[in-house]
């Protein structure tokens, strides 16, 4: 999906505008551990237009002084968005530092497009010329606090899109590395791209290459996503932890599997959690990857213990595997594309429904439904709906009478009788009369 980023100087309302177009459709739902609902990246839609929206006045970078972090939000927005919305406010007219960040944006080959907030009411808008001076083209009144303006904004912002890009059916496994700064995540880059054949002309014309890299396995052709942002190391990459934030969200969308990558050295951090918790939301295949596995003294207890602490502090992650690795010495490199394969296959898997069905039977004649108040659970019938992941809907009397545990009996019992290691599995109770 496109990108659009806001920019512009602090209090012109950039996070208010932000929330407008985001609407509910913020990115991360609070229930998973360790995740906290994030106010600066979020999917959205217009007109049946899905993009992702950054508000880069979130991006915290540290105590830059005042023009270079306007400055410093605007490279990120060149660098990251497919479309800029550049948002000034008719309140303080055209200012120095508006100016400055439209002085960046010119040298930018992205489409910009500005918006004049604060224009709460008609007599307002005669004033919206004075910002023909930017140099930007023509301006867009909006007031984000009453919502008005921002259908004609988001108009123009879709019409910027990219050309439905290649729709070519490519069937390569596309996978992404995401972890905390310093875990190892471009030494195992550069390992895999070292071991494995690359293929360097990707699907012809795509502007993907320079981001991605294609390789090849046997018959079998894989994507990493965004290696070009993993092996940058410039200032603002992955220097501040929600800038880092965003590239990771961005990679999980971009990906069929994600490999979360810990580092055995220092043990499981707080960010960490955050990190996969995204992962697991989204709803992708995940294979939880420790590195550094060299630099621990082992004795025959170590594997087994780190992984104990694994599933208990990714309690939410139990159908990830597993795998120690080391990008320093290559140890069990060469075994992640055949397991990115299955967890890829198991993520996109279809069953049958009469085999369904006789898998949750059996398991209602096991584990007999929960009742309430004299009432108990009826399961009609169970179906999948969609892959990518897995999800069933399962028809039942009175959705209410779904427990939490017996919902997680019926997954286990799903997952005991089909290969889904590796994805989320997503269990919808349906009422049927
Ligand atoms: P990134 O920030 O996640 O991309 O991490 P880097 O790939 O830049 O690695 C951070 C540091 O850890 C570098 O000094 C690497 O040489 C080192 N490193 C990466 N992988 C390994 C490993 O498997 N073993 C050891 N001993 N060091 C590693």
């Amino acid at each position: 999906n496109p990108t659009v980023a806001i920019v512009g100087r602090p209090n012109v309302g950039k996070s208010t505008i932000f929330n407008r177009i985001a609407g509910e459709r913020i990115s991360i739902v609070e229930d998973t551990p360790g995740v906290t609902r994030d106010r600066i990246y979020a999917h959205s839609e217009w007109l049946g237009h899905p993009f992702n929206l950054i508000d880069t006045g979130g991006i915290d970078l540290g105590d830059e002084p005042f023009l270079e972090e306007i400055r410093s939000q605007a490279e990120i927005a060149i660098d990251e968005a497919d479309v800029i919305v550049f948002i000034v406010s008719v309140k303080e007219g055209v200012s120095d530092a508006d100016e400055a960040v439209a002085k960046i944006l010119y040298t930018a080959k992205k489409p910009v497009i500005l918006a004049v907030n604060k224009v709460d009411n008609p007599e307002l808008r005669q004033e919206i010329y004075d910002f023909y001076s930017l140099g930007l083209g023509d301006p867009y009144p909006i007031s984000g606090s009453h919502g008005l303006g921002t259908g004609d904004l988001l108009d123009a912002v879709i019409a910027e899109f990219p050309d439905n890009e290649e729709v070519v059916d490519d069937p390569a496994i596309r996978f992404s590395l995401i972890g905390r700064p310093n875990v190892g995540k471009s030494s195992m880059v550069n390992a895999i791209l070292g071991e494995n054949r690359v293929i360097v002309s990707d699907i012809a014309g795509t502007t993907r290459d320079a981001i991605d890299s294609r390789f090849q396995v046997d018959d079998d052709e894989f994507v990493m996503v965004d290696t070009a942002g993993i092996r940058k190391k410039g200032k603002v990459y992955e220097n501040t932890e929600k800038y880092s934030v965003i590239r990771a969200l961005k990679a999980i969308d971009n990906s069929d599997v994600v490999l979360v990558v810990l580092n055995a050295e220092e043990g499981i951090r707080e960010q960490d959690k955050r990190v996969a918790g995204y992962a697991h939301e989204a709803g992708r295949g995940i294979i939880i990857v420790v590195n550094k596995w060299d630099t621990l003294k082992k004795d025959n207890h170590t594997l087994k213990d780190f992984e104990n602490t694994i599933r208990s502090e990714f309690a939410y992650l139990s159908y990830a595997p597993i795998v120690f690795v080391s990008a320093k010495t290559k140890q069990r490199l060469e075994q992640l594309p055949a397991l990115i394969k299955r967890v890829n296959t198991n993520h996109s898997r279809r069953v049958q429904s009469s085999a369904l069905n006789d898998v949750v039977m059996d398991a209602i004649a096991i584990n007999p439904t929960p009742s309430e108040n004299g009432k108990r659970l009826r399961v009609y019938y169970a179906t999948q709906v969609s892959t990518e992941p897995p999800t069933f809907v399962i028809f039942v009397n009175d959705p209410d009478l779904m427990h939490f545990s017996y919902a997680r009996f019926l997954e286990n019992q799903i997952r005991a009788a089909f290969d889904f290691e590796g994805t989320p599995v997503h269990l919808i109770e349906r009422r049927r009369k």
